[in-house]
Order: structure tokens, then C-alpha cells, then sequence
């Protein structure tokens, strides 16, 4: 997983200008409030695309490759909620504390916000780009922004020593402390899909790269000699014939942050 850091001015301010244009364009002086004050009203194309390039284009979570229309922005206060105190428990990580307030949509604000800080269903702060939890299981499967809903996380992106915290073994299954069991359960970070993709980039045969991965997506004769190169001791038959499968193979290349990883670890 990788640290998403949230001060970097260049980005931090081209979000900020977005989002103040769109608000403050919400706001109606005759009736002294905000109209459609809503994310589902804001157009968001411009900030996926400044959060994506922030990111490296790797889901928050997942750390597959996105892309823009496969990309979800995901609160990390919930954008739909009714519970005020629940931005409590987000404010120790990242800068919620100082750039983001609880917007509460029934209540009616009859004077202009002075931002930062922003309301949580817009905060610049309060957003980070998810995959779409798309992810081949014989159907589809869901995982990360998909499969959290409203549910309690802790923002693991906002915990600077992350990659220490968070640690993929061989056998593409995740180490980690307790306190955080209960966060990758609501975001299905252990899909057995998403363990098996792990696998295959840990157990990548290092005279194979990332590019021949990407290759063998058009040409079956490398795909079965990289997935007969494969380490038996963690790659079983049942993985060997998954991976086969062009579906499999194809959404298996975007993960390829792992590669990196194995590499950054050796
Ligand atoms: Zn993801």
C-alpha cells in the first residue's frame, strides 16, 4: 500500500479552486443558503483526475492501475451519513483535522462557508481515488471503495510508514497487525482473487518483466511459459489453470504495483 500525501501544494490547490468554484456557485444570496450542495452535483471529472495523477493512478487500496472511468472517489468520512461524530474518529489521520468539517445535509447553513475547511462530501482531504472493485471470480466480484459502504475503516494511506504496517506475503495474503483485521475485512482486500494476483507477481520468475506480463495478455504461448516458469511451493494447478484464463490474465496486468514491490523487497 502506498502513503497518499495530502499537503503537496501544487496538487492541494488546483483541488482547492475546484471545489471552491463549484460551492461557492451553489450558493444562492436572495435565499441566503446552498443549493444542490450535493457530491452527486458536483462534477467530478477534473478532481479524479488531479486525485488519479496524485496517486500514481493506483487504487487507494487495491493498488491496481486505474484508469479514469473505472476510478470511484471514495470518502473516507462517508459521504452519506447522518451521524455527526463520525468524522471523530477520522481526524488523527492525514488532514481532516484541519481541512475538513462535517456537513450535515438536513441542516440548512444560512451563511457562506470561509474554506478550508471543506464540507466532508466534497474535502479535497476527505477523498482518494478507489478502483471500482471490479475483479474476476467466476462473476465479478467487489472489493475496496465497492464492498466498504458506510462501514468503520481506518485510512490506511494516511499512516506515513505504511508499507511497514502492511506487508504481502509470497503466498499474496497480507501481514499485518490486528487493529487493522477488521479494515481489510470491510474492504475484502483478502478476495481470493486479489490473493492469487499477489501470488502470481511475488512468484514472478525474475527473467520474466512487468512488460512481458502486459505481452502475454495477446500471446497464450508466453502466458503458459511464464505460468509454467511459475514457483510450484506457492503457485498450486488450480492457480496455473485460473490464470490461463485471458479474463484472469488481463485484469492480473494492471496489478503490477506488485512487481515493483517485490523488487523494492528482495
Ligand atoms: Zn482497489
Amino acid at each position: 500500500m502506498q502513503y497518499i500525501d495530502k499537503t503537496k501544494v501544487e496538487i492541494k490547490n488546483q483541488a482547492y479552486d475546484l471545489l471552491s468554484s463549484f460551492i461557492e456557485g451553489q450558493w444562492q444570496e436572495e435565499d441566503c443558503r446552498y443549493v444542490n450542495l450535493t457530491y452527486e452535483d458536483f462534477r467530478n471529472d477534473a478532481l479524479r483526475d488531479l486525485l488519479l495523477e496524485e496517486q500514481h493512478h493506483y487504487c487507494c487500496y487495491c493498488m491496481k492501475r486505474i484508469l479514469n472511468k473505472e476510478t470511484t472517489l471514495e470518502h473516507i468520512v462517508p459521504n452519506k451519513s447522518d451521524d455527526t461524530t463520525l468524522i471523530d474518529k477520522y481526524i488523527p489521520y492525514g488532514e481532516i483535522e484541519d481541512s475538513v468539517f462535517f456537513w450535515e445535509r438536513k441542516k440548512t447553513y444560512s451563511t457562506k462557508f470561509v474554506m478550508p475547511p471543506f464540507p466532508h462530501i466534497l474535502a479535497y482531504e476527505n477523498l482518494v481515488a478507489s478502483c471500482n472493485g471490479h475483479i474476476p471470480e467466476g462473476g465479478v466480484g467487489k472489493h475496496c471503495n465497492n464492498a466498504r459502504g458506510n462501514q468503520d475503516i481506518i485510512p490506511l494511506f494516511y499512516i506515513e510508514d505504511i508499507h511497514k504496517e502492511i506487508v504481502y506475503e509470497p503466498n499474496g495474503t497480507i501481514k499485518c497487525g490486528a487493529e487493522y483485521f477488521p479494515t481489510i475485512k470491510a474492504l475484502n482486500l483478502e478476495h481470493a482473487t486479489l490473493q492469487l494476483f499477489r501470488r502470481c507477481w511475488l512468484n514472478l520468475p525474475s527473467k520474466y518483466t512487468d512488460r512481458d506480463v502486459e505481452k502475454a495478455s495477446k500471446d497464450e504461448n508466453l502466458r503458459n511459459e511464464i505460468i509454467d516458469d511459475m514457483d510450484s511451493g506457492h503457485i498450486a494447478l488450480s492457480d496455473r489453470t485460473t490464470m490461463q484464463n485471458t479474463v484472469y490474465w488481463s485484469s492480473f496486468v494492471n496489478y503490477f504495483w506488485f512487481y515493483f514491490y517485490k523488487k523494492e523487497n528482495e
